[in-house]
């Protein structure tokens, strides 16, 4: 049975409750408008823990001035029902002012920051400025509320994976941070709540972000970082090319977000993308590991 929790006492109270009795909790932190991706963590949760405990939080911090936060797709109700179909044990639905009671609203009001220095330092936390911060600022609030023992968490945004793992190293908390792969459609477009912004023109355009990431990590693969330079000038282009509006980025790092230096393993190497199409901003990564000797 799904329990709606609202409060942060409520939370606490369930989870002292499942631990007095031995249970392991696990733990999925999410925005709402949920699709397979986020289904596929609480799958992976219930797998390897004895109680699961999805949050539901659009969370006004982590968005910039400019961004989506007002339009962002809220769809509680058919969240709640996947949920019950999923059998997840608790869902975590607080008010804003539950969780920021001060009134904080962007990251430049909040008192207590979190900051990952290095690793917001590029890819997206170049382009979203402040995003990163507003993310561990509160998932580390989260994970104050909820006593878990593992969370998930997806590598469609491997850049926030591998932020939250080097916070939760750095502060020495009890958990264990859990990458998930990618949950995609059948054209290999990654699944995204803001999927929901393009139209149809848009919709069949938006899978060559994945085709095209994947074709350079293919070349990387067989070729090795010499090419890196070339590879990712090239998916720029033919992004463009192929109608995206605007090309963010294009990028290979290793799996810790270092730098592809001379003697890095290919196998240690990732290709990241963000894009804009329409109304929507899209980002997507391969690893060069899965297109080694394909
Ligand atoms: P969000 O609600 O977009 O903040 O995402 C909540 C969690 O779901 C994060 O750990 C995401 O990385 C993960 N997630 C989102 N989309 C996908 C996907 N297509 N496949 C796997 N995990 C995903």
């Amino acid at each position: 049975m799904l329990r709606v929790l609202h409060t942060i006492e409520d939370v606490r109270e369930q989870t002292r409750e499942w631990r007095a009795a031995g249970s392991s909790i696990g733990c999925v932190m999410t925005m709402g408008a949920l699709h397979e991706g986020h289904l596929s963590l609480v799958d992976a949760a219930q797998r390897e823990c004895d109680k699961v405990v999805l949050t539901l939080f659009v969370n006004p911090i982590q968005f910039g001035p400019s961004e989506d936060f007002a339009r962002y797709p809220r769809t509680e109700e058919a969240d709640f029902r996947a949920l019950r179909d999923r059998e997840c044990d608790a869902v975590f639905a607080p008010a804003t002012e539950t969780i920021f009671p001060s009134g904080e609203r962007r990251i430049d009001q909040v008192r207590t920051k979190v900051v990952v220095r290095g690793l917001t330092d590029v890819l997206c936390g170049l382009q979203r400025p402040g995003h990163f911060d507003g993310v561990t600022t509160e998932v580390l609030k989260m994970l104050h509320i909820v006593d878990c023992d593992r969370t998930y968490w997806g590598e469609k945004d491997y850049q926030q994976y591998a932020v939250i793992r080097a916070m939760v190293e750095d502060q020495g908390l009890p958990v264990e941070v859990v990458p998930c792969p990618t949950v995609r459609d059948v054209d290999g477009l990654a699944l995204s709540s803001r999927n929901t912004y393009l139209d149809e023109g848009q919709r069949a355009i938006a899978p060559r972000l994945y085709a095209e990431l994947r074709r350079g990590a293919r070349r990387i693969a067989e070729h090795g970082i010499d090419v890196i330079g070339e590879t990712t000038k090239h998916i720029a282009e033919t992004l463009l090319a192929r109608g995206f509006d605007l090309v963010e980025y294009v990028e290979v790092y290793t799996g810790s977000l270092g730098p592809a230096v001379a003697g890095t393993p290919v196998e240690e190497l990732r290709v990241f993308g963000a894009v804009r199409l329409g109304g929507a901003r899209l980002i997507d990564n391969v690893a060069v590991a899965y297109e080694v000797g394909r």
